[in-house]
């Protein structure tokens, strides 16, 4: 078997492991997070040779590249979410074709999806993307906007918010991020407290290839792996 399949086999098996460790550790039973490959630009017989090794969930960036891969991929058992910022003119293209968009950082984007999860006859499963550090760079809702926004698309009848979706700042230790981890959690545990109609907040995804422990033992539930599974990202 050529040795890049040997390999992902063996970091998801790697990382699987990690997970469960923090899962058991920040005091809750190890199926309680969920474990995501991230694909983007991971070619199709790599990301099939992960769902063969046990992922049942992969995530993808960019709307145009996931619909020119998903035909050569294994997607059955498979969910399958956006989580990269996604533009209003696309949601037409991929709201029937995702189970999820983790991006959604915007009232205007989630009036678009609004209007075309209507227009499908469905319910849009989404989270809110906060940017927590409050960079000019990064994606994600502005921390002064949130509550305001999250209400207002709570009120939408055709999205459901299933939780909160993060990409801290990137910090020089592990343990400079979790002041954002643990804003997040509390800002997870503190809505879901208030039971807004329309909002069950049972997703709190954070942790990538670098930090997916940190955010575990701060509360995430859900992690994006990407780079840690599939090698370094080749961009073409
Ligand atoms: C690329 C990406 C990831 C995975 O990043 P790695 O560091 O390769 O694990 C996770 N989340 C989002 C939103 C991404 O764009």
């Amino acid at each position: 078997m050529e040795q890049k399949f040997i390999d992902i086999q063996e970091n998801i098996k790697f990382i699987r492991n990690q997970i469960n460790e923090a899962t058991v550790k920040s005091g809750r039973s190890e199926n309680d997070v969920r474990f995501m490959a991230v694909t983007k630009t991971v070619d199709p017989v790599y990301i099939n040779h992960a769902i063969d090794c046990g992922i049942d969930l992969i995530g993808e960036n960019k709307v145009q590249e996931f619909l020119s891969k998903k035909d050569a991929l294994h997607l059955e058992k498979v969910e399958k979410h956006l989580i990269g910022h996604l533009q209003s003119n696309k949601v037409r293209k991929i709201i029937t074709e995702v189970d999820m968009i983790q991006s959604v950082d915007s009232v205007s984007l989630a009036k678009e999806i609004e209007r075309q999860a209507e227009k499908n006859n469905m319910t849009a499963k989404i989270l809110i993307e906060l940017n927590v550090g409050e960079e000019e760079s990064k994606t994600g809702m502005d921390k002064s906007l949130f509550m305001e926004s999250f209400h207002e698309i709570a009120e939408m009848k055709h999205i459901q918010i299933k939780g909160l979706m993060t990409i801290p700042p990137i910090c020089e230790k592990n343990s400079d991020l979790r002041k954002f981890f643990d804003e997040m959690y509390k800002l997870f545990i503190d809505i879901g407290h208030k039971n807004i109609d329309n909002v069950s907040m049972d997703i709190l995804s954070m942790g990538m290839s670098g930090d997916y422990e940190e955010a575990i033992l701060c509360g995430s539930n859900l992690v994006r792996v990407g780079s840690a599974i599939f090698g370094p990202r080749i961009y073409r």
